[in-house]
Order: structure tokens, then sequence, then C-alpha cells
């Protein structure tokens, strides 16, 4: 009788892989994180760099090997800008960013935390139409400048009520 290979562990979490669950994930991505080479182009221009505490090219390495509960509760996959350079940048079409957003809609359905920031951002959505309200900026004469100091007009907000109920469909009833 051949011998049972032991189950593959990451050593520095002793995490055990889930393959069912990076099936599940994969399935919903455009690229193959099978044909990743670790060259990290994705990660040499990864906007985010220096906060995610796991790169680009490292997240396709787990999501290979199945280590996607780890993953799904990190803080990296909220610190991505969602630039999209990584797809850009990808020989291989991977498309690292697409692996991210599919293991953010993982953690909101398991009902898992969602930074502040974020939140924050969707109600503004709902309310105003936009992820971030009209704000001054400083320019480098060390003045503020808003919109009605550059003569641009007021920002008209609010959703359409049909733009409201394709959000509300899209989210699920939220
Ligand atoms: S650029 Fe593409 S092939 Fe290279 S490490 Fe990143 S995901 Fe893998
Ligand atoms: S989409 Fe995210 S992971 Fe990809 S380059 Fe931008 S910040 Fe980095």
């Amino acid at each position: 009788m051949a011998e049972q290979k032991p189950p593959l562990v990451d050593m520095m979490s002793m995490a055990i892989p889930s393959p069912e669950l990076r099936d599940k994930i994969s399935a919903l991505l455009p690229g193959k994180a099978d044909f990743c080479l670790q060259c990290a182009r994705c990660t040499s221009g990864c906007t985010a760099m220096r906060l995610l505490e796991l790169k680009p090219h490292e997240i396709v390495a787990l999501v290979r090997l199945g280590f996607l509960e780890e993953l799904i509760s990190s803080k990296s996959i909220w610190d991505c800008a969602l630039c999209l350079k990584c797809v850009e940048k990808c020989p291989q079409e991977v498309a690292p960013a697409e692996i991210i957003m599919a293991l953010r809609n993982e953690a909101v359905s398991r009902e898992l935390e969602v930074p502040e920031r974020l939140n924050a951002m969707l109600m503004s959505i709902l309310e105003t139409g936009l992820a971030f309200g009209p704000r001054k900026r400083t320019a480098r004469d060390g003045r503020s400048y808003g919109r009605e100091d550059m003569g641009l007009p007021e920002i008209k907000v609010g959703l359409s009520e049909e733009a409201m109920m394709a959000l509300m469909e899209l989210l699920g009833g939220v």
C-alpha cells in the first residue's frame, strides 16, 4: 500500500491548506494563479508595497498552495489600493488584484470585519453618490483651496432612485 503523504503545512503559522477554497476562489478569477512564475514584477510596481504585510507575489504563492484562510483574515487584502498595476505588469495574466478582490468578497460573505474607512466610503456612496465628498487641498503656497476658490461649480450630490436600487441589489440588500 502506498505511504500516505503528510499534509502540507505552513511552518510559519502551522496553517493547513484548503484545496476546496482555492478551487472556489480560482473559479471566480480571469487568470490562473498556477501560471505564476514568482517573477515578482507585480510587487515591483505595487503602489501599496510598503503597506502590505504580504506582497502581491506572496499572496499569489499562498493562493497556489491553498493557504487562503490566512489571507482572508489578513490586513493585506484591505491595504491594496486596487490600482491594477500588478495586472498590467504580470507577464502571465495572473491578475493579483483580481485575486485580492475575490478574497475581499469571501471575507465579506463570511461577515468578517471590514476596515472602518471602507464602511465610511460605502455610506458616503449611498448617501451622496460620491466615495469621498469634495475636500479642500493645500497648495504649495500653504493656502487651502476648495472648488469655489477655483471657480468650479458646486457638485450635485445624491443618487437617483434607479441608481440607488441598482446599488442595493449589487450589495445584496444592505
Ligand atoms: S507578475 Fe505575475 S507571474 Fe510574476 S510573480 Fe506576479 S503574479 Fe506571478
Ligand atoms: S492592485 Fe493592489 S496589489 Fe496590485 S499593484 Fe495595486 S496596490 Fe499593489
